[in-house]
C-alpha cells in the first residue's frame, strides 16, 4: 500500500516513519511534486487535518493522510489550540510561540495543557480521522533540544522530563502524534 503523509514539517515525518510497518510505501510531498503550501484555514484542528487530506485527495489524486496538531491549554480556555503555529504572529516562529505562551502563564495557578493530534484519511474514496491527546503541563523555562515545536516547555504526566529531553521512541510511545498513528495503523492492519 502507498499513502502519501501531508506535511512538509521533517520532524512529523521524522517521528511518524519511525512507526509505520515496511508494507506502507510512505510518500512525501516532494515525491509528489506537491511545492505548494497545502492551506489550512479550518476553524478547528480535526477540520485543518481533513482539509489537508482532502486537498492532496482532490489536487494530486493520491490516497492520503494528514496531521494536524494543537496545544490545549486548560487556564486560556484552551488555546493557543487550532492556532498553535501563528499563536504569536505569522511567522509561525516556535521560539516566539514558546515565549508567548510562557508569558501568558505567568503567575497563574495552573499549567495544566494537552496535545492533541488528529489524522485525517483520505482512502478510495472515504475519510477517517484519529485523535491521540497527551496530557501534561507547561513548565516554567526551556528544558532540551530535542523535538521541536513546543517540545520543550511540555512535561508529559507521569515523567519528569519535557518532551524535548526525551529521545524520539519515548516521545512516540506516550505522546499524542504516536497515539493516533497506532490508531491509523491499527485500522489499516484490519483492512
Ligand atoms: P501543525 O500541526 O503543523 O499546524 O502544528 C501546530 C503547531 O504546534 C506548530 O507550532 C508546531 O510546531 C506545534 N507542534 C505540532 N506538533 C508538535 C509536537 O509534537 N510537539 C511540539 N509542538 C508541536
Amino acid at each position: 500500500m502507498q499513502l502519501v503523509f501531508a506535511t512538509n514539517n521533517q520532524n512529523k515525518l521524522k517521528e511518524v516513519q519511525a512507526l509505520i510497518p515496511e508494507y506502507i510505501k510512505l510518500l512525501s510531498l516532494a515525491d509528489i511534486l506537491c511545492i505548494e503550501d497545502i492551506p489550512e484555514t479550518q476553524s478547528t484542528i480535526e477540520g485543518n487535518a481533513i482539509q489537508k487530506a482532502e486537498y492532496i485527495k482532490i489536487n494530486f489524486g493520491y490516497n492520503c493522510f494528514a496531521d494536524d496538531t494543537g496545544l490545549e491549554v486548560d487556564i486560556l480556555n484552551g488555546d493557543p489550540g487550532v492556532f498553535s503555529a501563528r499563536y504569536a504572529g505569522p511567522q509561525r516562529n516556535s521560539e516566539d510561540n514558546i515565549n508567548k505562551l510562557l508569558a501568558e502563564l505567568e503567575g497563574k495557578d495552573s499549567r495544566n495543557a494537552q496535545f492533541k493530534t488528529v489524522i485525517a484519511l483520505h482512502l478510495n474514496g472515504k475519510l477517517e480521522t484519529f485523535t491521540g491527546i497527551c496530557k501534561g503541563e507547561i513548565t516554567n523555562e526551556k528544558y532540551g533540544d530535542k523535538g521541536f515545536g513546543y517540545d520543550p516547555i511540555f512535561k508529559p504526566k507521569g515523567y519528569n522530563k519535557t518532551f524535548a529531553e526525551m529521545d524520539l521512541e519515548l516521545k512516540n510511545k506516550i505522546g499524542h502524534r504516536g497515539k493516533a498513528v497506532a490508531l491509523l495503523i491499527t485500522f489499516l492492519n484490519n483492512l
